[in-house]
């Protein structure tokens, strides 16, 4: 049996989002700069994609700028607010512990250059408390991003609820929805969003396209100087084959996504309850407040490697944490981030599985992960020391 289980890290594209892509490639090859009628007609097909994107999300056509992904729309979110910030005197962000590296590591780059960042805990659900938030607020604060859900162990944040807050105080308010936007409805106007990023290859679209949303009234900062392509604001011939398909896989997902949520949900649960039979093991983040695909578990005494490398023979294929720091000796931060100590959080397995999953194939991963995870602790010294005695179970 073959089984992607690794949706969170990248998904395969969708036969439309293939067509739409090739469709582009065979007949719309013009530049939508160039003023004849080929490029013309490139540059219709780049307007129809945006307004059936800005619709999915109730935006406007034109709060949507054309990325290369997440990581860039979550750089050049932070960069817009950032630099509206200081020319105020604002230099106070707020976001929280787990969120993607993209946006970690662009504000360790803001503290760098003279901006306080607060980073709000999420607490053993996965979850940021809103009063939390609230108190966090300054006189200074330019910016909260909070991500809508989380990509290692799926929690959904309260984000209509932080919109409404943001709005009270008058705080730009930017979401890393790279994980939620074909999976969970979102309106930006009814949530107070301010910023959006999204990301083509997590909704069956194709890898290296994106897009940010900027509500009217906030104007975009250049992360890419050059032409004058997305009104000014991201340079760079658009890249139209991979927006087209961006388009087709997010109108497919859109219109599948309440029965695809259904059908996910259950089978994660099944798997949650199935898993949960495993003797010292925990369910990272909160049971319910989860996407409909994510499954994610720590087990005591063996390390997560050996876990992916075993599963990979039985034919199915997970994750360990995030694509990025797998491969890297230190434990996740997501995992940290709720509470989970290092010896554990290296035991940790993520399952994100697709909406084609079937219960026949639920049942195969259950049994081969607790047979992998049964084999593993059969020779870890760790394991050993923890039936001996000589070190204490933090799993029950
Ligand atoms: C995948 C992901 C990103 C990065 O998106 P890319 O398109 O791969 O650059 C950012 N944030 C989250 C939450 C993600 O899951």
């Amino acid at each position: 049996m073959q089984i992607y289980a690794d949706n969170a890290a990248t998904t395969k594209m969708s036969d439309a989002a293939i067509e739409a892509m090739t469709d582009c490639m065979r007949n719309w090859y013009g530049n939508p700069s160039s003023l004849y009628t080929i490029g013309q007609k490139a540059k219709e097909k780049l307007e129809e994609a945006r307004e059936e994107i800005a619709k999915v999300i109730n935006a406007e056509p034109r709060e949507i700028i054309f990325t290369s992904g997440g990581s860039e729309s979550d750089n050049q979110a932070l960069l817009t607010a950032a630099i509206d910030g200081k020319s105020k005197g604002k230099k106070h962000i707020i976001s929280s512990a787990f969120e993607h590296h993209a946006i970690l590591h662009t504000l360790n780059k803001l503290e760098k250059n003279g901006f306080e960042i607060t980073l709000l805990p999420v607490h053993e659900n996965g979850i940021i408390r809103l009063d939390e938030l609230e108190a966090a607020i300054r006189e200074d604060t330019c910016l909260v991003t909070i991500m809508t859900a989380n990509n290692e162990i799926g929690t959904i944040q309260p984000i209509s609820e932080i919109g409404a807050i943001c709005k009270k105080h008058g705080v730009v308010f930017h979401t890393d929805a790279v994980q939620a936007v074909g999976h969970l409805p979102i309106d930006v106007k009814a949530q107070n969003i301010d910023m959006l990023s999204a990301s083509a290859h997590k909704f069956h679209g194709p890898k290296g396209t994106g897009f940010l949303y900027v509500r009217k009234g906030i104007i975009p900062k250049n992360l890419i100087e050059g032409g004058a392509q997305e009104r000014g604001k991201r340079a760079g011939t658009e890249n139209l084959p991979g927006i087209m398909a961006m388009s087709a896989a997010l109108k497919e997902a859109v219109a599948g996504m309440e029965h695809n949520n259904d059908h996910m949900s259950e089978i994660r649960d099944y798997l949650i309850s199935g898993l949960s039979e495993i003797p010292h093991s925990a369910l990272n983040g909160d049971a319910k407040q989860r996407l409909a695909g994510n499954v994610n578990f720590s087990f005591e005494g063996i390390e997560g490697e050996g876990i992916l490398l075993l599963l990979d023979q039985r034919g199915i294929s997970a994750s360990s944490g995030s694509a990025c720091t797998s491969g890297a000796l230190d434990p996740s931060h997501v995992l940290l981030a709720i509470g989970r100590i290092h010896d554990v959080a290296h035991g940790s397995l993520r399952l994100s599985v697709g909406e084609d999953i079937t219960k026949k194939e639920a049942d195969y991963i259950i049994t081969s992960v607790k047979e992998v995870v049964a084999h593993l602790r059969s020779f870890s010294p760790v394991w050993r020391d923890l039936t001996d005695g000589k070190k204490e179970f933090i799993l029950q």
